[in-house]
């Protein structure tokens, strides 16, 4: 298969390694939003949300709270976004979160807008009328 990120896994593309682990790799983005941003990917290759297995989307969530405080602490930001795209969206289709440090007037725009937001809301309201 042809995956950049697996890719990355082996060493057949270089890097700027954060963290590893035997599950879990951390590295900078090529093309950064933000000064920091970092992914953080499975070894394994699964596409998206829906066939990450439990264990490793869990280890996944895990080292973004660790790794979104050292960010933190390291670069003086002010907050970190979480971002992960499925299908339409996402470019590299192997699963991987978006570690995004914020710093005021970034200007960083993400995706709710007004006419997203009523949608949801709406669907939530019949959900919970069901
Ligand atoms: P997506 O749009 O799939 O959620 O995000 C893919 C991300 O992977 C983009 O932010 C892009 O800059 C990053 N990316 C693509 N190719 C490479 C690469 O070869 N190395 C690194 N470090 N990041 C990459
Ligand atoms: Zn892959």
């Amino acid at each position: 298969m042809d995956c950049i990120f697996c890719k990355i896994v082996k060493g057949e593309i270089p890097s700027y390694k954060v963290y590893e682990d035997e599950l879990i790799l951390a590295f900078l983005d090529l093309n950064p939003v933000s000064v920091g941003h970092t992914l953080i990917i499975p070894k394994e290759h699964f596409e998206n949300i829906k066939d990450i297995e439990d264990k490793v989307l869990f280890e996944i969530n895990l080292r973004a709270r660790e790794l979104s405080k050292v960010l933190e602490e390291k670069l003086s930001c002010e907050g970190i976004s979480l971002c992960q795209n499925n299908g339409l969206g996402q470019e590299i289709k192997h699963y991987h979160l978006h570690l995004i440090p914020r710093y005021q007037n970034d200007n960083l725009k993400f995706y709710v807008n007004d006419e997203a937001k009523s949608v949801l809301e709406e669907t939530f309201s019949r959900l919970k009328d069901n």
